[in-house]
């Protein structure tokens, strides 16, 4: 280690503000043969400094400025049991780095330069050294670069950790509070009121706030500064100023704001100075983790699609006189470093396979899927699986009977589950014993978890939340078989619980996904040749299960997607893509080669249950191309939703019945629809189509139009004989 190159970078004084003449003498010491330096203008004056070994995916990046005073470096050697700036020992014999800088954070540069040097040693390229100004003072370096250069393939931020990977990290809101009071003379304080004493009430008041404790970040705390009131002392204060500063979790970040502005009057002022959210980080496997409550870079650099915030020393001695560094953490922080490199290279889910119900209603076709998935593995699959058919349909059933009290019926329907899934594993399993045991045994254990709940509900009564808990067991168990089946066929699955990755509110039916925390947890996945995983099922960030609606399977597939930056998104199912009706009620469908993401949307609103109606947003937000595919012909070209250009006119038309309609949560519709069913032709420019208007018209009067869609309403009995007139009118 070069211990010089690292006490003449400490010898330089970059408190912020001044980090520019720093920025230009790190630039003319990192240039060398093979690397490109770059310097970009923040604007207030300061320079970030980028230093790139080919074309960078990882970015180490931590901060050039320190915080004030400036104070000269210093290095001796410490021996074991020798007491250190901030009152521990030394481990072992060492090397003490103190002065300004040396953990915060000029200990993270040089130790990020060490791992880059080590790197560039062994032949390696595709990193970069960034350099940001003006963290200290409100990130803006960060700011710059997120606005000017944007991001990348993952950033691993500098902070002094103690060398953990940060988790999560906690948020801040920052107000500023003014309260007003009636002043009068203080010897008569009845006839006036004081501001000061207000304080004091608020200050007990938010003392005794109970916010949640969060499982992950645990307590919320908040500091007050900038107290003013400038009364004289006999006078009642009119009025009282203060910044007062949120660390918010999870649970309460949303929250602070409203807990505040209760216990404010009229007339007081309540003005939000920002902040930043809580984050969850990615972490590389293996490395000891923690969360913290500081702020850094990280929050500021949204263009990256994976962020970790690790580095040597400690926050307790940053920004203090004490501040101090050892040579052994520096030394360990480089080699750490290069481990998270060489993790985040290793990278899952390039592409989404949801298997459906009935690609995995059986042994049989569980192993079609298996083999699927094996043709793809260069492509590291995240495969989402839903129940095997027909058993949501089941656990329905399951959780009305014992909502019922009806303990003998649920416990057939227990019974049958627990028979159809065993025999499943049997066949899957065969004599591999080291694949049948573990595989009994987690089975088993969904199984026993599921009689639990049946139980409370025959006792209490069926609420949402216990029949989200029910119906999450025909997942957990599809995807233990589909796991257990791809290890027996040598592919190294792993299984992995879509409920420590989606993330949603508590509407447990149709819960509502957090999209920036699905977003964190799902990045934070380790990676592993293939994924499996469970569609349809999540959980609040408190961990309690919830579902996403009827058929959520695909929606899931899309979310994970979007959060992976997937190539595609793959719905594989029992037809060979999206056709122009549902091929179970018109006999000669066509596929359609490619449909945008609003024609897709529009048709599953309105019934074509080839596709979750939600599905299409996650896609869209990163322009996934989603592909409808067929499990029994996997040769089949399937279709294309998204991801390019589309031809306009008619693609398809959707059939639901009123029943059907309430279930999906179309509303707009202005007849009504008793034993009606609502028949609608779907595509862009259909609306503003004359020719289809006068078709349409002839067989009933149009009663809803939308952006893509025109609808007619024909009673219940005709609309199949209908649709297939259409259809034939339409599209042969
Ligand atoms: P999975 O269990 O794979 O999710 P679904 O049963 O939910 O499968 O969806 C596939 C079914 O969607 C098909 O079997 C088909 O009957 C129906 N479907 C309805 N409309 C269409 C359409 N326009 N194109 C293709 N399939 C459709
Ligand atoms: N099994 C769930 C359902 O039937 C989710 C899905 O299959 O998409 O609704
Ligand atoms: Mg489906």
């Amino acid at each position: 280690m070069d211990s010089s190159l690292f006490l003449e970078m400490l010898s330089v004084d970059s408190t912020s503000s001044r980090e520019r003449d720093y920025a230009l003498e790190l630039a003319r010491r990192f240039a060398a043969p093979g690397r490109r330096v770059e310097t970009f203008e923040v604007g207030d004056g300061t320079l970030n400094l980028r230093v790139s070994w080919g074309e960078p995916k990882v970015f180490f990046c931590t901060h050039l400025d320190t915080v004030p005073p400036y104070t000269p470096p210093q290095m001796r050697p410490v021996t074991q049991g020798e007491m250190l700036p901030d009152g521990t020992v030394a481990a072992a014999d060492d090397l003490l780095f103190t002065g300004r800088g040396t953990c915060d954070a000029k200990g993270q540069e040089f130790a990020m330069y060490q791992a880059c040097l080590r790197l560039e040693a062994a032949g390696q390229t595709g990193f970069a050294l960034l350099l940001l100004a003006g963290e200290e003072t409100g990130s803006v370096g960060a700011k710059a670069y997120a606005r000017d250069c944007g991001g990348g393939e993952a950033v691993v931020v500098g902070e002094p950790t103690g060398g953990r990977m940060v988790s999560a990290s906690k948020g801040t809101k920052s107000f500023e509070v003014v309260l007003q009071g009636r002043p009068c003379h203080s010897g008569y304080p009845s006839e006036g009121e004081s501001a000061v004493e207000r304080f004091v009430s608020l200050v007990q008041a938010l003392r005794g706030y109970d916010f949640p404790v969060d499982p992950v970040l645990g307590l919320t705390t908040w500091n007050i500064g900038r107290l003013r009131s400038d009364n004289p002392q006999n006078i009642l204060s009119p009025e009282v100023r203060f910044r007062i500063y949120f660390r918010t979790t999870f649970s309460t970040d949303g929250q602070v704001a409203e807990v505040l502005g209760r216990l404010l009057a009229p007339g007081d002022l309540l003005i939000p100075y920002g902040g930043d959210t809580p984050m969850h980080y990615w972490t590389a496997p293996g490395e000891p983790q923690t969360t913290v409550a500081f702020g850094s870079d990280a929050p500021q650099l949204p263009g990256f699609r994976r962020r970790a915030l690790c580095g040597p020393g400690s926050i307790l001695v940053a920004h203090t006189e004490h501040e101090y560094v050892l040579g052994s953490q520096l030394e360990a922080a480089s080699e750490q470093y290069i481990r998270i490199f060489h993790a985040l290279g290793d990278r899952p889910g390039s592409v989404v396979m949801k298997f459906g119900g009935t690609s995995v209603q059986d042994a049989e076709s569980i192993v079609r899927v298996r083999e699927i998935v094996r043709a793809r593995l260069p492509e590291r699959p995240v495969v989402v699986v839903s129940a095997m058919a027909r058993v949501t349909r089941s656990l329905v059933a399951l959780a009305e009977a014992a909502g019922a009290g009806d303990a003998a019926g649920a416990a057939r329907l227990l019974e049958a589950l627990r028979v159809r899934h065993q025999e499943t594993a049997e066949a899957l399993a065969g004599d591999d014993v080291d694949v049948f045991m573990p595989l009994v045994d987690r089975m088993d254990t969904i199984l026993d978890t599921l009689a639990d709940e049946v139980d409370v509900v025959l006792e209490k009564g069926l609420t949402p939340r216990r029949r989200a808990a029910i119906l999450s067991a025909g997942e957990l168990l599809s995807s233990t078989l589909v796991a257990a089946a791809f290890r027996r066929g040598g592919i190294p699955a792993r299984w992995e619980d879509a409920r420590g990755r989606i993330v949603t509110d508590a509407q447990w039916l149709s819960a509502e996904p957090d999209l920036a925390a699905t977003t964190s947890c799902v990045q934070q996945m380790e990676a592993a040749e293939v994924i499996v995983t469970q569609g349809f099922i999540a959980a609040t960030p408190e961990g309690e299960t919830t579902v996403l609606g009827f058929e959520g399977s695909d929606y899931s597939a899309a979310l994970l997607g979007m959060a992976l930056s997937a190539r595609a998104v793959e719905i594989w199912t029992d037809v060979d893509g999206v056709r122009t009706a549902d091929p179970r009620l018109v006999p000669d469908t066509v596929r359609i080669d490619s449909l945008s993401y609003d024609e897709a949307a529009a048709m599953a609103g309105l019934g074509a249950r080839v596709l979750h109606p939600k599905t299409t947003g996650p896609a869209r937000s990163r322009n996934i191309p989603i592909r409808v595919r067929d499990t029994r012909h996997p040769e089949a070209p399937g279709s294309v939703i998204g991801g390019g250009d589309v031809p306009d006119g008619p693609k398809s038309i959707a059939l639901i019945t009123g029943k059907d309609l309430a279930e999906v949560g179309f509303a707009d519709v202005r007849e009504p629809l008793d034993g009606n069913s609502l028949l609608s032709v779907i595509g862009r420019g259909v609306p503003s189509d004359a020719r289809l208007r006068e078709i349409l018209s002839a067989e009933a009067p149009i009663v809803a139009e939308g952006p893509f869609s025109l609808s007619i309403l024909v009673p219940e009995e005709a609309a199949p004989e209908v649709l297939r007139r259409l259809h034939r009118q339409l599209f042969t």
